[in-house]
């Protein structure tokens, strides 16, 4: 199968051509010939999947073959609306339709909170085909009267799953009201969980199903491998990895925003570039931290879960899990930063004894064990002993799961019941096939 071979007009042959892309990912040669005839579509495929380019090479096709009705002022309006979970992927689908888009002549715009609305207000007043955005945002400019939804031809629903997780349902919801009744809908979603299938029935219109291969059972490039660590000793021992490896461009993740930052200022002091990027930090210092990270200003880039999905970087070598996610499919996106469209990666976790119980979830998760290779000098002491993780309001260790304060009553770690976690190996099959994900994402600490 070739690009040639799907129906995409020349601009965008050359487009890609240019990207330096020759044959279609799985999802691409799917979706774009069902996108292109003008159905529905529901399309189960994560970040990493080229889902991207799935979507956005069929939407500019189908734009540029219709003319626009402008206004009095001749403007065009907002013809095709995509909806993100977070900023960082709002501007990367926005690049990506600038990328494909570039032989065309439509416009886009990417729209965020936690900068100024006024020149995303002049912006739109001069008219945009193609708006890329996340749902707070999108709603504030609804209210304020400065954009008009009423010509949306082409709706996407990118990463819907994570939108879901991070609570903009309703949100999701009131965007919805205002669209036109008539128009394509694309949704994009890792999960099939009770509640997308819920958005999706309330959404879609007898559409074309698509599901490319779980990334559960991660990519075949991308090298695994787990260094057993002392607690204490975890810091020093990625300064070691990082120096005596000559890493120049590291993908760190840490469960937590403080972790993080205590993190970024050990590395800087050892010599070593570090900027983290989480959600207290403004959208101008997440922007430049990824933008020096990408140009390979920043040697290492610290990030939380949240704040890392979408992070797109071509042939990104190294991923550090400095500390293992509690949610086990949390490891499975982390990784998948790495060795992405065929490119060699490597991801190493940094394990401490008491993550061994995370460390379970993730092997049960992925169906294989991580080769573990000790560094000598920073193995666990012959005394240490695992101890419970606080997570927020919750503890996570050997004897079960507690959530503290707010009700949340204990849950076992093995019966999975009130607010504890559910162990993604029982009951309903491993975690992602089941579809939802654990309900300890309620009671997690923020990132
Ligand atoms: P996505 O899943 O959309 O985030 O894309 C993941 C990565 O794959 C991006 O870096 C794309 O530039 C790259 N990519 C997308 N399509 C292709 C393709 N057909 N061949 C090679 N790389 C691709």
């Amino acid at each position: 199968m070739n690009f040639t071979d799907l129906g995409l007009a020349e601009p965008l042959l050359r487009a890609v051509k240019d990207q330096g892309y020759d044959i279609p990912t799985p999802i691409q040669a799917q979706a774009i010939p069902q996108v292109l005839k003008g159905g529905d579509l529901l399309a189960g495929a994560q970040t990493g999947t080229g889902k991207t380019a799935g979507f956005v090479l069929p939407m500019l096709q189908r734009l540029s073959a219709v003319k626009p009705v402008k206004d009095a002022r001749g403007r065009v309006p907002i013809r095709c609306l995509i909806l993100t979970p977070t900023r960082e992927l709002a501007a990367q689908v926005e690049e990506s339709v600038r990328t494909y888009g570039k032989y065309l002549p439509l416009t886009s715009m990417v729209m965020f909170g936690g900068v100024g609305m006024q020149p995303q207000v002049d912006k739109l007043r001069r008219g945009v085909d193609i708006l890329v955005a996340t749902p707070g945002r999108l709603l504030d400019h609804h209210q304020q009267r400065t954009l008009d939804l009423g010509q949306v031809e082409i709706l996407v629903l990118d990463e819907a799953d994570r939108m879901l997780d991070m609570g903009f349902i309703h949100d999701i919801k009131k965007v919805l009201a205002v669209l036109p009744a008539k128009k394509q809908s694309l949704l994009f979603s890792a999960t099939f969980s009770d509640e997308i299938k819920a958005l999706a029935d309330r959404l879609l219109n007898a559409p074309a199903l698509i599901e490319v291969a779980r990334r559960n059972q991660t990519a075949e490039t991308i090298a695994q491998k787990l260094h057993p660590v002392g607690r204490e000793r975890k810091k020093e021992l990625l300064a070691h990895l990082i120096k005596s490896g000559d890493w120049h461009q590291v993908l760190v993740f840490t469960r937590m925003k403080h972790g993080a930052n205590r993190l970024t200022d050990y590395l800087n002091d050892q010599g070593i570039s570090a900027m983290a990027i989480h959600g207290n930090k403004s959208q101008g210092a997440r922007t430049k931290a990824l933008a020096d990270f990408k140009a390979g200003g920043l040697q290492v880039l610290v990030a939380t879960d949240i704040a890392a999905r979408g992070i797109d970087i071509d042939q990104l070598p190294h991923v550090v899990n400095f500390e293992l996610p509690n949610v086990p499919e949390d490891y499975v996106h982390r990784i998948g930063r790495t060795g992405r469209a065929g490119a060699q990666g490597e991801a190493i976790s940094l394990v401490c004894l008491d993550e061994e119980i995370f460390l379970k979830d993730i092997e049960r998760l992925i169906k294989r064990s991580i080769p573990r290779e000790v560094i000598p000098g920073f193995e666990p002491a012959a005394g240490e002993k695992a101890e419970p993780i606080v997570l927020g309001r919750m503890t996570i260790g050997i004897g079960g799961t507690q959530r503290h304060g707010g009700g949340g009553g204990r849950g076992g770690y093995g019966g999975g019941g009130g607010g504890g976690r559910r162990p993604s190996g029982g009951g309903q099959g491993s975690g992602r096939a089941g579809g939802s994900r654990p309900p300890s994402r309620a009671g997690a600490p923020k990132r």
